[in-house]
């Protein structure tokens, strides 16, 4: 018996990084996916390299913004009628935003960054919960970050934003624990992804690579995570195995935590 046969599992930002990761390691272990990006080539891309491994695998694909409180009340109803229920929300879609300093940090850029990473978490949240509540079961797990657990420099909207993702796991595993739903969330450190790799870009377009090495100096174990490293946590924490974990952050970041 693998931990998610016959689950039904919403993963967004599928279409890359921790969100491919974690849908191909919950597909292994039997689940039933709604995939949501933005990037509908990524999705696709997502689907075939899935498809590689689990040949079975049963995906709903669906791009979607995840700004858009439609849209994202969407891709829940559509995963009602298709799968008949949800057991796992994997709440990920984000984007680092520009680097600059507070002052010179673009206010549209503010609100991008936090329409997307608070504002479509809380959307995500808002409509998976109602179903989950309804059945008396389910598991909600949101990607904020060690930018939201502690300062990081120069990311006025994203520290903001993954902040106020830690805030709405908090609250909102309090009020959803008596029936039997929890939320939690994960905090990676960096883990290597696209969106690390363009981080690193806006530092030194030309040596990202010895930036990146530099930058993981502070980290005791001196590298950057695996995106599948980050993939067994969130199978683990969206799994029954995981149903007395609530209302809490969960750092992956090699022992960073440290610092905070
Ligand atoms: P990534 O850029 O590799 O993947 C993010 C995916 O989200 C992309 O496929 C992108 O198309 C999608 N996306 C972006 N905006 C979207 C939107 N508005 N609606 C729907 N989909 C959208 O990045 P990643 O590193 O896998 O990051 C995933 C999450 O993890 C993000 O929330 C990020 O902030 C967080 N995180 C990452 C790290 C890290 O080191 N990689 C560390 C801490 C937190």
């Amino acid at each position: 018996m693998n931990r998610f046969d016959e689950k039904v599992v919403i993963i967004t930002g599928a279409g890359s990084g921790l969100g491919y990761s974690s849908a191909l390691q919950i597909a292994k272990e039997g689940a039933k996916l709604t995939l949501v990006d933005l990037n509908e080539a990524s999705l696709e891309e997502t689907k075939s390299k899935i498809l590689e491994v689990v040949p079975n695998a049963e995906m709903l694909l669906i791009t979607a913004d995840v700004a858009d409180e439609k849209a994202v009340e969407n891709f829940v109803n559509e995963t009602v009628q298709k799968f008949g229920k949800i057991d796992g929300f994997f709440n990920n879609a984000g984007i680092e935003g520009k680097q600059n300093l507070t002052e010179n940090y673009g206010s549209d850029e503010f609100e991008k960054v936090v329409s997307i990473n608070l504002n479509g978490v809380f959307y995500g949240m808002k409509y998976v919960l109602k179903v989950m509540k309804e059945q008396g079961f389910g598991s909600v797990v949101n990607t904020a970050s060690v930018g939201g657990i502690r300062g990081v420099g120069n990311q006025s909207g994203y520290a903001a934003s993954k902040h106020g993702v830690v805030g709405l796991t908090r609250n909102s595993g309090i009020e959803y624990g008596q029936y039997g739903v929890t939320v939690k969330a994960i905090a990676p450190g960096a883990i290597m992804t696209p969106m690390v790799e363009g981080s690193l870009k806006q530092m030194d377009p030309v040596n990202w690579e010895e930036v990146g090495k530099q930058f993981v100096q502070p980290n005791p174990m001196k590298r950057f995570g695996k995106p599948e490293e980050v993939g067994y946590l969130v199978a683990f924490l969206l799994s029954d195995q995981a149903n007395f974990i609530n209302a809490t952050v969960i750092p992956i970041d090699g022992g960073q935590s440290y610092k905070y």
